[in-house]
């Protein structure tokens, strides 16, 4: 399996050189393709860093302001000039942070901007399944769910908005039948893979920091998973994502 991979969620944050080694061990692992992806100003600006690294792996990036910059009125503007898609953004009501309705507010307001320059966006969502649908279903959108952690049938309403469904490294944990139940139901042209890199790495290698190169461990748990031959997940996933965002 040469170079057929595309982790469609990571992020970066530090040096170029740094950088460059986790690209180097992702085409060593068979990733030909990495979407890096924004949310704040660093993670913005290591975005479009690693996107300009000749490394051998396609590095396209993303940005956008995530939930934590809710209610903020100083974020500076954003240039999509080169970038592939707006994220992430989204709502996040695990942890307390801005309000719901700031949330909302600056989720809305990046999805209408994603209009405005006709790409797809990469959204979070983690316990605000009422409000996320709210917010899709007033600004109709194209894109991914990343990561995806919810139910089943929180998975079918976004299946039904149009979305595509990304896994990230939590689907290989052992906690995790729901997550696995939905990685069952999903489509196989709307099923993503993920590493959210420097988080949420796979089981074996669960506690480590994560890298790109991950994203096989995660390849091969839900091929396996969803009973398809892992040349084939490969593949079905990759086009998935090149139709999206390439
Ligand atoms: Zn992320």
């Amino acid at each position: 399996m040469l170079n057929t991979l595309f982790d469609t969620h990571a992020h970066f944050t530090g040096q170029d050189a740094e950088i460059r080694e986790l690209l180097d061990r992702a085409l060593e692992n068979g990733i030909g393709y990495i979407m890096a992806v924004g949310g704040d100003e660093t993670l913005n600006d290591g975005a479009l860093r690693a996107s300009k690294i000749d490394a051998g792996v396609k590095v396209f990036h993303a940005l956008g302001y995530d939930r934590d910059q809710a209610g903020r009125s100083d974020l500076p503007a954003l240039e999509f000039a080169d970038a592939k898609a707006i994220g992430e953004i989204g709502l996040d009501y695990h942890y307390e942070g801005a309000s719901a309705k700031a949330q909302c507010e600056l989720f809305a307001a990046q999805l209408e901007k994603a209009r405005e320059h006709d790409l797809p966006v990469i959204i979070h969502t983690r316990e605000a399944d009422d409000d996320t649908l709210g917010v899709l279903r007033e600004i109709p959108s194209r894109g991914i769910i990343h990561s995806f952690t919810g139910s089943p049938q929180f998975c079918r309403q976004l299946l039904d908005l149009g979305f595509m469904i990304s896994y990230s490294g939590i689907v290989t944990f052992r906690a995790a039948d729901n997550v696995r139940e939905s990685a069952i139901i999903v489509p196989d042209d709307r099923i993503l893979i993920e590493t959210d890199t420097p988080y949420l790495a796979p089981v074996p290698m669960r506690g480590k920091s994560n890298e790109p190169a991950f994203v096989a461990y995660t390849a091969r748990f839900l091929a396996d998973l969803r009973k398809t031959p892992l040349d084939a997940f490969a593949a079905l996933t990759t086009s998935n994502a090149l139709s999206l965002l390439g």
